[in-house]
């Protein structure tokens, strides 16, 4: 069997350290660890990487803790509209929502747009519609409240301002997006992202994690890669895409293809966030270029890694 690999993220930002009590450290290490491990155990157990990138991600999407599913922020109408995608990088079949409401997994319908549908990318309202035609039940808005996430939208409700207007010192402003990235036994990769977006979110404002090549992206000739930051400037620079670009073209190794975008392309558009990449050999990559990321990963040549801070 080759080397296999996962790595997964819970969002980066400023991670004000004074903020970040040693418990609730461990709360989100834990949770990390959890989806790390229920992850990898697929992957030893001969799971494709689709599989095993959608069920971490879902265990990520199940906790409070991270900004996609259950813990997703509230936009400026106090609702919850969540994005995610994922991609199959032996097939290049892809599959994502936008702006979907209620759907206690939205990777989970991302890969039934992939799986099910004759599109890749639905969105909305007919996303809603193609949940319903595939009976997905309906969370009630109880499930994704959370006091936190609330606070955070008060601050800005009735502002024009939203989460990426994160300037103010001593302000605690990450963006908790949750993504996985694998290579399995096989040398297929896959990649799955999800997120709730920014807070006080309005105009039906969709970043960069559901789309394809931006946020997602993932082809057994390069990498998987799932990014999180400040959508709008992964969009403009096709970030997801470009590291997968860096490397078919240029022939840049993973790791360096992965620092040159969030050190220095990212930078030069004024854009923060960072990426987890992994490439067929199970090489992994975790770049950010903010404070933090809430980070883990796990191979078989014995790599075991979780993480926040740079270290
Ligand atoms: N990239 C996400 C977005 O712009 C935010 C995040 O990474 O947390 O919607």
């Amino acid at each position: 069997m080759k080397k296999i690999s996962l790595a997964i993220h819970g969002g980066a930002g400023t991670l004000v350290r004074g903020m970040m009590t040693p418990e609730k450290e461990s709360l989100y290490k834990a949770v990390l660890e959890s989806a790390l491990n229920r992850g990898y155990m697929l992957l030893e157990s001969g799971a494709s990487a689709v599989e095993v990138v959608e069920v971490s991600v879902k265990e990520l999407e199940d906790s409070h803790l991270f900004n996609a599913g259950k813990g997703s922020v509230f936009t400026s109408e106090g609702k919850h509209e969540m994005d995610a995608s994922i991609m199959d990088g032996k097939t290049l079949n892809a599959g994502a929502v936008s702006l979907v409401s209620g759907i206690k997994n939205p990777i989970s319908l991302a890969r039934d747009v992939m799986e099910k549908s004759d599109h890749v990318f639905l969105a909305s309202k007919g996303a809603m519609q193609f949940a319903d035609k595939l009976k997905y039940p309906l969370e009630d808005e109880k499930y994704f409240y959370d006091e936190l996430r609330f606070q955070q939208w008060q601050e800005l409700r009735g502002t024009e301002g939203f989460q990426l207007d994160h300037s103010a010192a001593n302000k605690d402003s990450k963006f908790g997006t949750v993504g996985a990235v694998a290579c399995d036994g096989f040398g297929n990769l896959a990649a799955a992202t999800s997120t709730g977006g920014m807070t006080n979110k309005r105009f039906g404002r969709v970043g960069d994690s559901p789309m394809i090549g931006a946020g997602n992206y993932a082809n057994n000739k390069t990498c998987a890669v799932s990014c999180t930051g400040s959508g709008e400037y992964f969009i403009r620079g096709v970030v997801a895409y470009d590291l997968s670009c860096l490397m078919e073209y240029k022939n840049l190794s993973l790791q360096d293809a992965a620092e040159e975008l969030i050190q220095n392309r990212l930078l030069k558009l004024g854009g923060d966030g960072g990426l987890i990449a992994v490439d067929a050999l199970g090489n992994i990559s975790m770049p950010f270029n903010t404070e933090g990321m809430y980070r883990a990963c796990k191979s078989s040549d014995g790599t075991d890694q979780i993480s926040i801070y740079m270290n």
